[in-house]
């Protein structure tokens, strides 16, 4: 908690903490909590490359953009794909965060959190875009680690604590004891990956071409990874792909379950493959203190269901799960001190050390 010295003070310096998520982008100030919270999608104008639009603006154009604009999703497989444009969301987000102050202050101290799998040059490109963009001090932390931070657990203690995130590109598996990660896994199957099981089951088994965007509706609708207590059928529209004409077809959950099961069992299988490596030690602190599951992605109906099941230990849903990194990235300035050691090293002329 603030105390009243604190949050005074926290006025005159501004402590942001960002999730550079592939889906989701966003922003948390300390003593405000969320401030931005928007989807990882920019507009840029074909020719020039010039960013036009940033979060949902640019999403909503997705699968839909004129001809001379192009809708980019930078971080999609969790690694910097376009930095200039990345530079761009990272500028309207401090700028946006910085604005909503009310009182002159000097340029924030900005957290970033980065996929544990990006590399070296990545790494310098994100740093050197939020010092680009205005950040007067930039440090990096791993999702993961933001992520358990974010949901709470006890990632200082002797005591082992795991977390499962599952975002938009990446899900990250890792597993904590004494301040440190003992093991981790980082995959490239997450929420997207889901979407594009259900466009291809639509096509493979109804001959209907659906975008993306419709089948990310239909996921969160209806999609599962557990038998439903009621299952639910759904009108989905299209183009028929033998009549090229529009079309609609009735899709049920249970359809929907098989289309993704497939993405879900590689989830299962990381989690047991890091489970695999684990201490005999660390294993019976999980089984005390279960496995947290945060992102978006693990909000998918069922999911902790059916992990508990197949890894038979208690999994929980941390409380905000599509939050935990950007508050978990906020707290680490608030408790530099003990949280520092959490953060990323990078290996030249980085100017936090
Ligand atoms: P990232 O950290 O990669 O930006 P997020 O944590 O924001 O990702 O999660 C985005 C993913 O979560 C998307 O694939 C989205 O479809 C999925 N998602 C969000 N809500 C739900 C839900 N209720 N059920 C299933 N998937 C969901
Ligand atoms: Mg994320």
């Amino acid at each position: 908690m603030l105390s009243p010295l604190d949050y005074f003070l926290g006025l005159f310096s501004l402590d942001i903490g960002i999730d550079l998520g592939t889906a989701n982008t966003l922003v948390s100030v300390r003593g405000k909590g969320i401030v931005i919270n928007e989807p990882s999608f920019v507009a840029i104008e074909r020719k020039t490359r010039r960013p036009i639009e940033v979060g949902s603006r640019a999403k909503e154009m997705w699968s839909k953009n004129p001809r001379d604009i192009l809708v980019v999703r930078p971080l999609r497989d969790g690694v910097i794909s376009e930095f200039e444009v990345t530079e761009a969301m990272l500028h309207h987000l401090i700028s946006k965060a910085h604005e909503q102050t009310w009182v002159p202050i000097p340029r924030p101290r900005v957290v970033v959190g980065i996929p544990s799998g990006v590399t070296e040059v990545e790494k310098r490109a994100v740093f050197d875009a939020a010092i680009s963009a205005g950040a007067r001090e930039a440090y990096l932390i791993e999702e993961p680690v933001a992520a358990a931070i974010g949901a709470g657990l006890p990632v200082q203690e002797t005591r082992g604590s795991m977390i499962v995130d599952i975002g938009g590109g990446t899900t990250e598996v890792a597993i904590f004891s004494l301040g440190g990660i003992v093991i981790s896994r980082s995959i490239r199957v997450a929420g997207d990956e889901m979407d594009e099981d259900i466009v291809q089951y639509m096509r493979t088994k109804h001959n209907l071409l659906i975008g993306e965007p419709t089948a990310e509706h239909v996921k969160i609708d209806i999609g599962s990874a557990f038998p439903l207590p009621q299952e639910q059928v759904r009108p989905v529209k299209g183009r028929n792909l033998v009549t090229g004409l529009p079309s609609q077809v009735e899709v049920s959950s249970i359809e929907i379950r098989e289309a993704i099961s497939g993405s879900v069992d590689i989830l299962i299988d990381t989690v047991k493959d890091a489970l695999d490596d684990t201490p005999p030690e660390l294993i019976a602190d999980l089984m005390e203190s279960g496995i947290c599951m945060a992102g978006g992605g693990s909000q998918l109906r069922g999911l902790t269901e059916r992990m508990s099941e197949e890894v038979n230990i208690r999994v929980w849903l941390a409380e905000d799960a599509m939050t935990c990194v950007a508050r978990g990235a906020g707290r680490v300035l608030e408790d530099y001190n003990n949280l520092r050691r959490l953060l990323v090293g990078l290996e030249r002329g980085s100017t936090h050390h």
